[in-house]
C-alpha cells in the first residue's frame, strides 16, 4: 500500500509559530517524498490562536493556484482547512463565502476555540473536563460531544472529521453511521493516537470511509504515515475504504 496524498498539512498560516512552513516548503517536502497530492489545511478562523485569518483565503488561493501550475504533471495541491466546531448545534467557523476560496473543508474539535453561547462553552469546557475525575458524566459528555460532530457533518459539506476522539470522547459507531450517509472520512491521524485501534474497529462495523493524514505543522513530516500505517495494519482496514487510494 503506497499513500500519495497527505490529506492533511498545516503551514505558517496556522498563527504563532504553530505552523513552520510556508506552503511552497511543504509542496517541496510532499515532491522529495513522491507525493502527488498534498491539502493545505490550516486550522480554522475560529481559533483564537492558531486559526488563519480570514482575510488570508484569497492570498492562500492565489498561492497555491501559481504552485499548481508551476508544479504541474508532478503533483496537485488543494487548498483545504480544517475548520473548528463552534457550537454543539452544528456551527463551525467556515461560511459561505470561505468556501469560495476551499477545495474542501475538514472539521474537528480544538481547544483555543471559544464556543458560539453558554451551553456549548458549558459543554465543552466544562463538563469534559469534570468528565475526567467525575466518571457518571463520562458517557453522557461523550454523546453530547458525538451529538455536535453529527450536527456538523449532517448541517456541512464536510470531507474529513480530524482525529475523532482526541481532545473529547466520541461515540465513534454512531458517528460513523451518519458519516457513512454523508460521505465524510473519519480521520487516522499520524499525529494523535485518536482514532486508537479499539476506535478504528468501530468505525469498520459501518461502511464508513477512512482518510489518512500526517497533520505535519513542519515540512518534514509530510507524507509520515507510518503511526496511522501499524493501526491500519493492526486493525485490518481493507484498501477500498481509504480515501487516499481513491481516484
Ligand atoms: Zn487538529
Ligand atoms: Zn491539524
Amino acid at each position: 500500500m503506497r499513500l500519495l496524498t497527505d490529506f492533511h498539512t498545516h503551514t505558517i498560516y496556522s498563527r504563532h509559530n504553530h505552523g513552520k512552513g510556508t506552503i511552497r516548503e511543504n509542496v517541496e517536502s510532499a515532491l522529495a517524498k513522491g507525493l502527488k497530492e498534498l491539502w493545505i489545511t490550516d486550522h480554522g478562523p475560529g481559533h483564537f490562536w492558531y486559526g488563519i485569518k480570514r482575510d488570508k483565503f484569497p492570498e492562500v488561493r492565489a498561492q497555491i493556484d501559481e504552485l499548481n501550475k508551476e508544479f504541474e504533471g508532478q503533483i496537485k495541491i488543494f487548498f483545504g482547512v480544517e475548520a473548528n466546531v463552534m457550537s454543539y448545534s452544528g456551527d463551525i467557523d467556515i461560511n459561505e463565502a470561505d468556501r469560495k476560496y476551499l477545495d474542501g473543508a475538514n472539521v474537528g474539535f480544538h481547544y483555543g476555540v471559544i464556543p458560539k453561547n453558554l451551553s456549548s462553552f458549558f459543554y465543552f469546557m466544562i463538563a469534559n473536563t469534570l468528565a475526567k475525575v467525575i466518571k457518571p458524566m463520562r458517557n453522557w459528555i461523550k454523546q453530547k460531544n458525538t451529538d455536535a460532530l453529527i450536527e456538523v457533518v449532517k448541517k456541512h459539506d464536510i470531507k474529513i472529521v480530524t482525529h475523532p476522539g482526541d481532545k473529547v470522547d466520541v461515540d465513534i459507531l454512531r458517528l460513523a453511521k451518519v458519516c457513512e450517509t454523508r460521505g465524510t472520512a473519519l480521520e487516522i491521524n499520524s499525529s494523535h493516537a485518536n482514532m486508537n485501534e479499539d476506535d478504528i474497529r468501530e468505525a469498520l462495523k459501518t461502511n464508513v470511509l477512512v482518510s489518512v493524514g500526517s497533520d505535519a505543522h513542519s515540512p518534514r513530516k509530510i507524507g509520515n504515515f507510518e503511526e496511522a500505517y501499524r493501526r491500519i495494519e493492526n486493525t485490518g482496514v481493507t484498501t477500498d475504504r481509504i480515501i487516499n487510494l481513491k481516484e
